[in-house]
């Protein structure tokens, strides 16, 4: 099986085609989630993958050419403040008192294999840094 960076690496070549990712087919209910908070702008949903205890993704409902948070652009600056906020309401909706990690992967480096913009929130445990 690859590897999380080769797997990584390989999306990355696919990430500027606008092609549509699972996380749409998500937002489509054509692949099922476990869905836990959403409004108009924002899901979240549990990372099939955790990574802790408690890990969820919130993700924009609509793309809107953030394949990436390196894609930002001014007009993308109040969906960037509701995700974040999103994620806090829901971190605290899932009891995680003693804090969390909020984490974006950026590009191949990041390792980042999914090219719809996410946040990953990871709690429920003690967290380490540095960060492999
Ligand atoms: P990485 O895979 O290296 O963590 P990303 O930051 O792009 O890279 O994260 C994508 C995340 O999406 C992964 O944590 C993965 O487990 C999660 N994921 C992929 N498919 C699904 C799915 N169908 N439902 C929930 N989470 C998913």
């Amino acid at each position: 099986m690859a590897s999380e960076v080769e797997r990584a690496q390989a999306a990355a070549a696919q990430a500027d085609s606008g092609a549509p990712t699972i996380f749409d087919k998500i937002i489509s209910k054509e692949i099922p989630a476990q869905v836990i908070y959403e409004d108009e702008e924002a899901l979240a949903f549990r990372d099939i993958n955790p990574q802790g205890p408690v890990h969820f993704l919130v993700i924009p409902k609509v793309r809107n050419g953030l394949t990436q948070l390196s894609k930002a652009k001014e007009e993308h600056k109040p969906l960037l403040g509701h995700l974040l906020y999103v994620a806090a309401q829901v971190a605290k909706q899932e009891g995680l008192s003693q804090g969390y990690r909020v984490v974006v992967n950026d590009g191949p480096n990041g390792c980042q294999s999914v090219y719809h913009l996410h946040l990953h929130i990871i709690g429920g445990r003690q967290m380490n840094w540095p960060p492999g």
